[in-house]
């Protein structure tokens, strides 16, 4: 009788005793940016943050939000989650708006940023394995310190994943195949991303 490889099982969960937090920006009566149709950018943070909850933990993850519902959280009170876990990453999910001189039409794309040096493989690799897999423009890998990206327990990357002012991007943003699929892919890139810092 065949077995299958051992190698396989272990494979599956490729992130087994690695914690990973997950910050939904926003929350409460702090929106975030806006679609077109209403649509706020904290709810849509909290839906892709919490799609990417179940993808990170079917791939063994241990997994932390520092927001599970609609609430509203301080920048310090984040920070402090991060350095009370001690997440082996912490990541912001944030999708980005324009000033009001912007350029609606023509500004589009996935944006990471990043401050301490133990942060900026993580950002550059996600950010070009999501242009590359989605097929989204770049926006940009920008050094910024931030209040998320500030914390050093951790590295720590602050994702915006595109303009929701944008028509043709908001499309694809408020899309739940797309986000579902923008899950699976990012979760699939932070495995690859453990695997070439191993
Ligand atoms: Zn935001």
């Amino acid at each position: 009788m065949r077995h299958p490889p051992q190698q396989l099982k272990q494979n599956s969960t490729p992130l087994q005793g690695i914690k990973i937090l997950l910050d939904p920006g926003h929350g409460g009566t702090e929106t975030g940016a806006r679609g077109p149709n209403g649509y706020t950018e904290k709810e849509v943070n909290l839906v892709v943050s919490k799609l990417l909850e179940k993808e990170l933990i079917k791939r063994g993850a241990t997994v932390y939000l520092t927001r599970e519902d609609d609430r509203e959280i301080s920048l310090v009170e984040r920070v402090d989650t991060i350095n009370k876990i001690k997440p082996t990453v912490a990541l912001s999910i944030h999708y980005n708006a324009l000033p009001d001189w912007g350029d609606a039409i023509n500004t589009k794309g996935v944006g990471m940023f990043w401050y301490h040096a133990q942060a900026h493989s993580l950002a550059i690799f996600l950010h070009n394995y999501l242009v590359a897999k989605l097929n989204r423009p770049s926006y940009g890998v920008f050094w910024n310190n931030l209040a998320l990206t500030r914390p050093h327990i951790t590295p720590s990357v602050l994702l915006e994943l595109g303009f929701m002012i944008n028509p043709d991007e908001f499309e694809w943003i408020e899309n739940r195949q797309e986000q579902a699929k923008l899950a699976q892919i990012l979760a699939d890139g932070i495995v690859e991303w453990f695997a070439t810092v191993n």
